[in-house]
């Protein structure tokens, strides 16, 4: 697969009002421009966000790079939404190319609005406390991760992603994407494994060697046996950030994989699921246990069946 022959279909313009109409499709809402806002660079387009001729809220997207500016990708909330009180605001703060971009850059764009369309979405709270993306921490990235899913489907892709001759990308096309992209998930899943096994058991007990509990974690849940002389630990960053609680990526992603077993891969932008999906999970922020806001949308309890089939695919659906 040719990743330039990809990146002609993915012009940012086009990817940026692509994922506005997608996600507004989805969740019955309405990207206003609001040209006049006040905003901390001339890059940063503002928008209110309607549903039902309400406002709910205002996004900030400052989508490209410049200098003195945070190097990488994240939503950051401005302001938490009250019921009653104050609407929500919240911004992307990426560093995306203006012309064409990489795939990876587009999926990337998903993710970062998902938690963005979820901060303004639970902005109808009694408390700040409850409201955005104030669920737990093992759940938060559940919400991103699954709109991720949007931008490998050759439906909604074919909805924005057309080159400059205006030619959509080819099903074909996303199918070896698709295909690439699941090269050695099985690896990837067990290096993970090992990583939130590290984080985990350094914390809970740190007595005796690191390096040889390092070693016999990586023998026991990596793919590539230790490599004699290493102290990968040392320079883990992670260990000081996620703490004891790197699992918490993996984790979410299982939960994704279970939150997207009730959408239809065929029909990625029907209405009805999707809305109950923003009524019952999105809209609810972190007032209910996150194992609970699961269970309301899916109807069951979460488990890891959607994992598991994802982990067992061979990648060569078309859609
Ligand atoms: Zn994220």
């Amino acid at each position: 697969m040719d990743a330039q022959q990809v990146r002609a279909y993915f012009d940012f313009a086009k990817v940026r009002s692509g994922l506005l109409d997608v996600t507004g499709r989805l969740f019955g809402l309405e990207y206003v421009p609001i040209d006049d806002a006040a905003v901390w660079h001339e890059d940063v387009a503002a928008y209110d966000v309607r549903a039902d001729g309400a406002v709910l809220g205002r996004i900030y997207l400052d989508l490209h790079p410049r200098d003195g500016k945070f190097k990488h990708a994240a939503q950051f909330g401005l302001v938490s939404g009250i019921a009653g009180r104050q609407l929500p605001e919240g911004a992307l703060v990426c560093n995306f190319p203006r012309g064409l971009m990489e795939h990876r850059d587009v999926v990337t764009m998903f993710h970062e609005f998902g938690h963005l369309v979820h901060h303004v979405l639970a902005g109808k709270q009694a408390w700040a406390r409850f409201s955005g993306v104030t669920t737990e921490w093992d759940f938060v990235e559940a919400p991103s991760q699954l709109l991720e899913e949007w931008a490998w489907n050759a439906d909604v892709l074919r909805t924005f992603a057309t080159d400059a001759d205006g030619a959509a990308i080819p099903a074909a096309l996303v199918a070896k994407m698709r295909a690439a992209d699941e090269f050695g998930k099985g690896y990837l899943a067990r290096t993970q494994m090992f990583y939130a096994a590290v984080s985990y058991w350094l914390h809970q007990n740190r007595a005796g060697d690191l390096t040889d509990r390092v070693r016999e974690l990586q023998d026991k849940y990596d793919l590539f046996p230790f490599m004699e002389g290493s102290h990968f630990h040392a320079s883990f960053g992670h260990l000081t950030s996620y703490a004891s609680a790197y699992y918490t990526y993996m984790w979410s992603l299982v939960i994704a994989k279970d939150l997207f077993s009730a959408f239809d891969p065929d029909d990625l932008l029907a209405a009805d699921v999707a809305t109950r999906y923003r009524d019952t999970v999105l809209a609810q922020g972190g007032s209910k246990d996150a194992a609970d806001l699961v269970t309301d949308f899916l109807g069951r309890p979460y488990n890891a069946d959607g994992f598991r089939r994802w982990l067992a695919s061979t990648g060569k659906r078309t859609s």
